[in-house]
């Protein structure tokens, strides 16, 4: 029901959670972020409250330290779920990631042909870890990032198949600088900030970083570097960008 985007120089984990926490007024059952941290994506995720979330997160810092999603990474996403496909417990819960958890995902919306897709994903081969519509795109993700381009143009192509109503968000272990968004009929704002970028489905979660903000329009892809915003069709054309500024109060 929530989602945060974020690349640049804080610590992603805090930025990120802290987004989420602007965004609970919307109501959610489940929360998770997923961190690059040591050239991996660290992925946590927990049913109910962000106090769940939370205490997770601390615990993994006492028990590893040296591994800790807390530690270092500048570069994550976070979710939180209102759950259409699949129970709201910890595996259904996002991030979602593919068959080498080498990227991450999150969803909101709903994916309305993920069954047909599903279908065709477990025939090639995949294992797919949750009961979730959102899932399918991970998968789809990986086969496609094989080709050039890299995680934005691997979203483009996945766009295109995809039915429904969705916000993504995603990022690629192997791109340690890029967080790309997607949207469909659900909205998914961008914040410029200076030597840092931020992607939400709502300004709230980063008014207090950035007033300066990018509406996307229907049918865009956005990739998200610390100093750069590029945003494109599905089709990978170049479109005009809608740069505001946020003078409004958000309360959250
Ligand atoms: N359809 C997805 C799910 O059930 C996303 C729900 C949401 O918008 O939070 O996991």
């Amino acid at each position: 029901c929530g989602i945060v985007g974020y690349v640049g120089a804080k610590p992603a984990i805090e930025v990120v959670v802290d987004g989420l926490a602007r965004l609970e007024y919307r109501g959610y059952d489940s929360a998770g972020v997923a961190v690059l941290t040591g050239g991996a994506l660290k992925t946590v995720k927990r049913a109910g409250k962000l106090a769940n979330l939370r205490e997770a997160l601390a615990s993994e810092v006492t028990s590893a330290p040296s591994e800790a999603v807390a530690e270092g990474g500048t570069l994550g996403l976070g979710h939180t779920r209102w759950a259409t496909h699949g129970q709201p417990n910890d595996r259904n819960a996002h991030p979602h990631t593919d068959c080498s958890a080498a990227i991450a995902v999150v969803h909101n919306g709903i994916i309305e042909n993920f069954a047909s897709l599903r279908a065709e994903l477990e025939e090639r081969g995949h294992e797919l870890a949750s009961d979730t519509d959102t899932e399918v795109v991970a998968h789809l993700l990986e086969e496609q990032i094989t080709g050039s381009g890299g995680l934005t143009e691997a979203m483009r192509r996945v766009c295109r198949r995809l039915e429904g109503a969705f916000t993504l968000v995603a990022a690629h272990a192997a791109e340690p600088d890029v967080v790309v968004g997607a949207r469909r009929n659900s909205p998914l704002v961008v914040g410029r900030g200076d030597g840092e970028n931020f992607l939400a489905s709502d300004v709230a979660a980063f008014i207090a970083h950035t007033r300066d903000a990018i509406e996307l329009g229907q049918d865009q892809v956005v990739e998200l570097r610390r100093d750069e915003v590029t945003v494109t069709g599905f089709d990978g054309k170049p479109v005009p960008v809608r740069e505001y500024h946020v003078d409004w109060d958000v309360s959250a």
